[in-house]
């Protein structure tokens, strides 16, 4: 899990470059009419967001072809991000790659792990196509996060994941994700989400919220058997000169590194565990 900034792109600018990218002067002009609505839009969004509050907004139940505005359908709506902002070929597109250019490292801010290759929409644009192409609601994300999470949207507020834009830094100052050695051949881990008792109960449900939406513990452990299979080969020495107590020393000292990087990613998680876990120093490790 990664904080970002939130960008700095208004609805005004990338509304106005995607309406440069229409054909149909009528639709233009359609498109004109209805932007001071949702520009008005955009301001509660980011009201509602920076009180972790958006699942107040109520969604949008019309179907495609239904009028939702002015002569504006909900389909056109959506469109303006479908076929003005996401082609190569749209002036618009350049907010596209600049939006996924802020993700640090090129990472996936939900998962820490996959590759930002795509754009989220925080609030699905089914649901909510007045935030189709609102910079706030567009995320750089990995495909598995993308179109892996779970389609439920927070009807309450302690069903929200983590907004990486708005959110508070708690999430990723203070350690809730872990992970335990199962002591199997080879040695698995299992991951799991256990918030600081000094946090409220809405942030503790939040986080495993995050944890579930994304399906994280599968594609973490995934991840973190792969790593282990290959351990053996970041010893200072080969495994057979290596005591228990020094197997944990190693292991210690990468997770502290991991840590210092990132509290909750799958690695501090993975490397606490195996220095923690007895069974691994000793002898899973030398499977
Ligand atoms: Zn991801």
């Amino acid at each position: 899990m990664r904080i970002l900034l939130k960008p700095v792109f208004t609805i005004d600018e990338v509304y106005a470059k995607c309406l440069a990218g229409v054909g149909d002067a009528r639709l233009v002009a359609s498109f004109q009419v209805i932007l001071p609505a949702v520009s008005a839009h955009a301001d509660l969004y980011d009201l509602k967001a920076g009180l972790s509050s958006l699942y107040e907004l109520p969604q949008n139940t019309a179907l495609n072809e239904d009028v939702i505005l002015d002569g504006v359908t909900k389909k056109q709506l959506k469109s303006l991000y479908s076929q003005y902002m996401v082609p190569q070929e749209k002036p618009a597109r350049i907010y596209y790659d600049l939006l996924i250019g802020m993700a640090p490292h090129g990472k996936c801010p939900y998962c820490g792990f996959g590759q930002a290759s795509t754009l989220d929409h925080y609030l699905p644009k089914s649901k909510y196509p007045f935030f189709s192409i609102l910079a706030a609601n567009l995320v750089p994300s990995c495909k598995d996060c993308n179109t892996g999470k779970l389609a439920g949207v927070a009807v309450v507020a302690s069903e929200q994941s983590i907004h990486p834009y708005y959110d508070s830094a708690i999430f990723v100052e203070s350690q809730w994700l872990y992970a335990r050695v199962e002591e199997t051949h080879p040695p698995s881990v299992t991951y799991f989400v256990s918030p600081p008792l000094t946090w409220v109960e809405e942030s503790k449900k939040r986080a495993l919220k995050h944890f579930e939406d994304f399906k994280l513990a599968k594609r973490f452990s995934i991840e973190a058997a792969d790593e282990i299979s290959s351990i053996s080969d970041s010893f200072s020495e080969s495994i057979e000169y290596l005591d228990e107590q020094e197997v944990r020393r190693q292991l210690l000292r990468r997770s502290a590194a991991e840590f210092r990087k990132h509290k909750n990613s799958w690695k501090t998680a993975l490397y606490q565990a195996l220095a923690s876990s007895n069974w691994y120093c000793s002898e899973g490790c030398r499977i």
